[in-house]
C-alpha cells in the first residue's frame, strides 16, 4: 500500500504542536491546523507537442506552503508518480527545513508527473519552459524560488532562468541550483550530500561509533555526493543501490571508480569488485543513508534494519509507523529536515550571491555550510536531550515553534 506522506507529516506536526502546547498558549488561534493548509496550491495541465508531432499531457504542480519566515523556496520534481499530497508534504517539509536551519525563506515544492527518461532533450526543454511560463506570476526572487529536486538538474534550472528572464530582467535570483556559468553557486551540486555527511559525522561522535560502515540507498545527486564525502572522511561505503539494483563489498567500494562506472553504464549494477545485493535497507552496515524517495523504510522492513544510525538524505524516507518501530529499537535517526538541508542552505547562499553580484570561492561556501548545518544539528541534539525526545521530534518542535511565533507576531488581519 502506498503511504501518504502528507498524513505522516501532519501527524508529526500535530504531535509537535501538542508538545509545545500551542493551543494552550494561544487559545483559539488554531495554529497547527492553519499551518497544515498550504497558502496556495497551483495545479494545472501541461500539453506538450512531442517530437513526433503527437500531443502529450501532464499535470504540473506548485504548492506554496508558507511564507511566514521569508519567500517560498523549494525544488521542482519530475517523477511519474507524484501527486498533490506528495507535493504538499514536500512543501511542508521545506517550511520546516528552512525554519530549522535559520535561513530567511518559507517552503514550497513543485513538479510535473512525468518520467523525464521518456522525454527527448528538446521535449524536456519545452516542458520545463511551459511549466515556468505558467508560473511566471507566482515565482520570482522575492516571491517563490524554485531549485532542483528528483528528476531535475542544473539544466532545467537554466531553462527556468531563461524563460523567466523573458518576463523579468532581474531574474538570476529567481531560481537556484543553476549552472555556474549563469550565476550558480560553487558547491551547490554537492551541498546536499556534503550536508548529510557533516551531520552524520556529528552523530558518529555523539554515539561513539567505532569504524562505522555505510550503506547508501539511491545514487543520484544526493547519494553519490554523500558517498564521495564519506570517502573523503575515510569512512568505508560497503553497499550502494539505485533503481536497477544493489551492490556490496564488505571491505569498502571504490566510490570514485563506481561513479565512473555509473557514468558509463547508467547504473551501479555490474560494478567490478562488488557482489550483488538483495536489499540495501536491511543490509549489513552501521549507518544507512536513504537518499532516494519517500517510503523506503516502512513497517515491513524497519524491524530488520541492522544500522544503528540512519541519516535521511531523502525527504520522508521513513514512514510514520517505521519511525515508531525504529525508535523502540533505539536506532538514532538524523531526520530529513535537518540531514538534507545542505541543498537549500547553499541555495540560500546562491540567492545571496546573485543579489549581491559577488561570488564566493567553493571553500567559503563549504565552510559556511558546515558551520550552519552543525549549528542546527547541535541545536536539535540539545533540545532532544533536554526534553527527552528523539532528534525528529526535537527538529519538528524547534521548526514549528519558530513559524508559530511568526504567525502570532504577524497576526491574521
Ligand atoms: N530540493 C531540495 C530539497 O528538497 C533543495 C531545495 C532548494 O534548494 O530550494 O531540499
Amino acid at each position: 500500500m502506498k503511504t501518504n506522506p502528507f498524513d505522516d507529516v501532519s501527524k508529526l506536526v500535530r504531535a509537535a504542536g501538542d508538545y509545545l502546547e500551542l493551543e494552550k498558549k494561544y487559545p483559539q488561534q488554531t495554529l497547527v491546523e492553519r499551518f497544515l493548509i498550504p497558502d496556495k496550491t497551483i495545479l494545472f495541465r501541461l500539453s506538450l507537442k512531442r517530437d513526433d508531432g503527437t500531443a502529450g499531457y501532464y499535470l504540473g504542480y506548485r504548492v506554496q506552503h508558507s511564507d511566514m519566515l521569508g519567500c517560498y523556496k523549494g525544488g521542482i520534481r519530475f517523477h511519474p508518480m507524484i501527486d498533490l499530497d506528495e507535493v504538499k508534504a514536500l512543501a511542508t517539509w521545506m517550511t520546516l527545513k528552512t525554519s530549522l536551519v535559520d535561513i530567511p525563506f518559507g517552503g514550497a515544492k513543485g513538479g510535473i508527473n512525468v518520467d523525464p527518461a521518456t522525454l527527448s532533450f528538446s521535449e524536456r526543454e519545452r516542458l520545463t519552459r511551459k511549466y515556468t511560463h505558467r508560473l511566471v506570476n507566482d515565482i520570482g526572487p522575492a516571491i517563490d524560488i524554485p531549485a532542483p529536486d528528483v528528476g531535475t538538474s542544473a539544466q532545467e534550472m537554466a531553462w527556468i532562468y531563461d524563460e523567466y528572464r523573458k518576463h523579468q530582467s532581474n531574474a538570476r535570483a529567481a531560481v537556484t541550483g543553476k549552472p555556474l556559468e549563469i550565476g550558480g553557486s560553487a558547491g551547490r551540486q554537492a551541498a546536499t550530500g556534503n550536508g548529510v555527511v557533516f551531520t552524520m559525522l556529528e552523530a558518529i561522535k555523539d554515539m561513539k561509533l567505532e569504524n562505522p560502515k555505510v550503506a547508501v540507498q539511491g545514487f543520484g545527486n544526493v547519494g553519490s555526493h554523500a558517498a564521495l564525502a564519506c570517502r573523503k572522511n575515510r569512512i568505508p561505503v560497503v553497499a550502494v543501490s539505485d533503481v536497477k539494483g544493489g551492490i556490496c563489498n564488505p571491505n569498502g567500494l571504490d566510490v570514485k571508480k563506481l561513479i565512473r562506472h555509473v557514468a558509463a553504464t547508467g547504473s551501479v549494477v555490474g560494478f567490478a569488485g562488488a557482489s550483488e545485493l538483495e536489499d540495501i535497507i536491511t543490509c549489513d552496515c552501521d549507518i544507512l543513508l536513504p537518499c532516494a524517495l519517500e517510503g523506503a523504510i516502512t513497517e515491513n522492513n524497519a524491524a530488520k534494519i541492522k544500522a544503528r544510525l540512519i541519516v535521511e538524505g531523502a525527504n520522508g524516507p521513513t514512514t510514520y509507523e517505521a519511525n515508531g518501530i525504529l525508535q523502540k529499537m533505539n536506532v538514532t535517526i538524523v531526520p530529513d529536515i535537518l540531514a538534507n538541508s545542505g541543498g537549500v542552505i547553499v541555495s540560500y547562499y546562491e540567492w545571496v550571491q546573485n543579489r549581491e553580484g559577488f561570488y564566493w570561492e567553493e571553500t567559503e561556501v563549504n565552510e559556511r555550510l558546515k558551520k550552519k548545518i552543525i549549528a542546527a544539528y547541535n541545536k536539535v541534539r540539545t533540545y532532544a536531550q533536554k526534553n527527552d525526545m528523539d532528534l525528529r521530534q526535537a527538529a519538528y518542535c524547534l521548526a514549528l515553534k519558530k513559524v508559530a511565533d511568526a504567525m502570532i507576531l504577524r497576526g491574521t488581519q
